[in-house]
């Protein structure tokens, strides 16, 4: 939590209670939940807060790098407070998104800049497939 405390300080942000359940909750997940699941898991303890409320502060939290935006495609939007870059894998037949950290792709900019003339910065990598739950049935 002093993360976030001392990252919008030094944004001059204003830390509402909002933003903190936002970041909360997606620090206790390895879900990769969107919006909507983020706004219907807060409800209870916060039944004021609007889903365009949760948007706004998933956005603030992505723009000052604390939380990451997974773009799993068809405008469909997942959210990770792991905020090292990792690769991600999702299921095609039931959407769930895991992180498949144990991958090492540090190779893989070197490898990028091997066949391009760009420095390369970072990479975003996606994998499909069906998760063992979807397998099994
Ligand atoms: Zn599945
Ligand atoms: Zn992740």
């Amino acid at each position: 939590m002093d993360n976030i405390t001392s990252i919008f300080r030094e944004k001059k942000l204003k830390l509402t209670p909002q933003r903190i359940a936002v970041y909360k909750y997606l620090k206790g997940t390895k879900e990769h939940p969107s919006a909507e699941v983020i706004y219907k898991a807060l409800q209870t303890d916060y039944p004021t807060m609007s889903l365009a409320t949760v948007y706004k502060a998933l956005k603030t939290l992505v723009e000052v790098g604390l939380v990451q935006e997974i773009n799993v495609g068809e405008g469909n939007f997942r959210y990770d407070a792991f905020s090292t870059p990792h690769p991600h894998i999702q299921c095609v037949n039931c959407g769930r998104v895991d992180d498949l950290d144990q991958l090492d792709l540090s190779g893989l900019n070197k490898e990028a800049e091997n066949h391009s003339k760009y420095k390369i910065l970072s990479n975003k990598v996606y994998f499909y497939g069906i998760c063992q739950e979807c397998q099994e049935k």
